[in-house]
């Protein structure tokens, strides 16, 4: 029975790029995202509330005709002034909002975007109603009615959670509600109860159709993201990751430990057991590396034999435990049986006084290069290398 369900989620796990539970969690609820993929659906969402509200200015001036056309005055000429009024505001945030990569800059667009066809919903209904019309002003009244169902179903062009969804879905239900619950009368109350239970359909449809957009921007950037032999983030991700770690570290004044990692003597499986078992020994030795570290750690490829980790929120002193454990825990074995074994160099932000990620990086790298030269199998941080050049000076 375990080994079955340690087999699905293998599987599963092979298939989605993360654990299921994370996969189908990260659907629902923004919280455990990471910040790469929150950047990007961060930037997606604004383009796409900069499109839509793009489109509307346009398409809502031009109904000014018909409703000039269709609805006796004064009907007419306040329908005309709030499609005015609404195509400033749609045009006002087509051209104000700028992908920023903060997801409350997102949620911010979304919501002025949604607000202003909801009060023009609440503006224009009660003057559609009080007014008795016929003919073809009543059909053209009647689709005013399907402005919530139009938004709802719009929330499908966006890429987010179930409760984010159901999030900017309830103040739509919530404005359709009081609209029906305002003109109550018996007779109309099946209708009006239908009208609410299609909207619902319909704000679960468009939900689920945003999921969706969702999982598969997450496959997609994790494809993007991911080297395909190790599971590790690839270089270019990887740099972008660490900007933003070192950035965070710096404004918070927190520490942030990179540990540079080179397999010793890895070139001799290649040369001795061929390409395909360096790359079994490669893709092994980085599974048992990420599977010793805490969520908030990154692992990503630097290239060829060559991994970097960030460690977040981590002082030198702990950034060596936890190269200690890692090297304790082991790397996997050769084909010939013997333990794969790495050097490694590790740099703090704020003890080795790091101006930017690439000295950092500089800096782990010329300890891992003296871990090489000291022997290898061996970790290097500012104290053995101080200790190092003592006995150089001694
Ligand atoms: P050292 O202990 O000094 O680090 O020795 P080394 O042999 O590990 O270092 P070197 O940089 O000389 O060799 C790294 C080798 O890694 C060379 C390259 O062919 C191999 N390599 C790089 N990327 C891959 C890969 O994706 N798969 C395999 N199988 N080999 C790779
Ligand atoms: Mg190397
Ligand atoms: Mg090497």
């Amino acid at each position: 029975m375990q080994t079955l369900k340690n087999t699905s989620q293998a599987l599963a796990r092979a298939v989605l790029g993360v654990a299921p539970q994370k996969f189908f969690g990260s659907l629902f609820l923004p919280g455990g995202h990471a910040p790469l993929l929150s950047r990007k659906r961060a930037d997606m969402i604004i383009s796409r509330v900069r499109m839509v509200a793009g489109l509307f200015a346009v398409l809502t001036p031009l109904w000014i005709l018909v409703d000039a056309l269709v609805f006796p005055w004064p009907v007419a000429g306040l329908l005309v002034a709030g499609r005015v009024v609404t195509t400033l505001a749609f045009a006002l945030l087509a051209v104000s909002a700028r992908p920023s990569g903060r997801l409350f800059d997102a949620y911010r667009a979304l919501a002025f975007m949604f607000s202003i066809p909801t009060l023009f919903f609440i503006y224009s209904h009660p003057l559609l109603s009080h007014f008795s019309v016929a003919g073809p002003a009543a059909a053209i009244a009647a689709g005013y009615a399907f402005l919530p169902f139009v938004m709802v179903a719009g929330l499908s062009v966006f890429p987010l959670t179930a409760s984010e969804g159901a999030v900017f879905a309830v103040p739509v239900l919530a404005a359709e509600a009081v609209i029906a619950l305002m003109q109550l009368d018996m007779l109309n109350w099946a209708s009006h109860l239908g009208a609410f239970w299609l909207l619902m359909l319909i704000a679960t449809v468009a939900i689920l159709a945003g999921m969706s957009q969702l999982s598969f921007m997450m496959s997609l950037i994790r494809q993007a993201t991911h080297d395909g032999l190790t599971g590790c983030f690839a270089r270019a991700s990887g740099e972008e990751l660490l900007e933003i770690q070192f950035h965070i570290a710096e404004r918070s004044g927190a520490p942030l430990s990179l540990v540079f990692v080179d397999i010793d003597h890895f070139k001799q499986i290649n040369d001795r057991f061929g390409h395909e078992a360096g790359d079994r020994v490669l893709a092994h030795a980085a599974q048992t590396m990420r599977a010793g570290l805490r969520t908030g750690d990154i692992l990503l490829r630097w290239g060829g034999e060559e991994f970097l980790l960030i460690l977040p929120n981590t002082d030198g002193a702990t950034a060596a435990s936890v190269v200690r454990r890692l090297r304790e825990g082991g790397l996997g074995k050769r084909p010939d049986g013997s333990h794969v074994t790495a050097s490694f160099g590790v740099a703090e932000r704020a003890a080795d006084g790091a101006a930017g990620w690439p000295q950092l990086v500089e800096i782990a790298d010329q300890r891992m290069y003296l871990a090489k030269i000291g022997g290898r199998d061996r970790c290097v941080g500012r104290t053995e290398e101080q200790h190092a050049q003592q006995v150089q000076l001694a």
